[in-house]
């Protein structure tokens, strides 16, 4: 898996908003530093930005990259799921809780467990607002 490219599988978004690749970059920094130190699993894992090619899909965790996980994001289905709150904090909020939901797949997968929905869901919720780091 070390050499996938997650544009074999996804369209590559290459008009995101300089602002908002700043604020991700800030964010998966502090992940690792707040979350993945203090947890026996990767230290490292990459965000890229992508268009799904349907309105659902939010973001994605690339099954089997779980020694540096790669997460796909699609910018554009966020800010279309946050409706009108076209805020950059909405926003933001909502791509740091997609974040985080898939990185808590990557470290299910790094574990040896099942992917499991909740156990993601709880893990990303509970992080962004109380700032708890759920065991997986
Ligand atoms: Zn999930």
């Amino acid at each position: 898996m070390t050499d996938y490219k997650i544009e074999y599988d996804y369209e590559l978004d290459k008009k995101v908003d300089i602002k908002i690749k700043h604020h991700i970059n800030k964010y998966c920094k502090e992940i690792e530093q707040k979350i993945l130190s203090n947890i026996k699993c990767f230290k490292k894992f990459r965000v890229e930005y992508v268009n799904f090619d349907n309105d659902k899909q939010l973001a994605v965790y690339i099954n089997g990259t779980e020694e540096y996980p790669i997460i796909g994001l699609d910018i554009k289905a966020h800010i279309e799921a946050i409706g009108e709150q076209k805020w950059f904090m909405a926003l933001f909020t909502a791509l740091e809780t997609s974040i985080l939901h898939e990185l808590a797949h990557a470290i299910q997968q790094y574990k040896g467990k099942e992917f499991n929905e909740d156990e993601a869901e709880n893990f990303a919720y509970d992080y962004s607002k109380f700032g708890i780091i759920n065991k997986i």
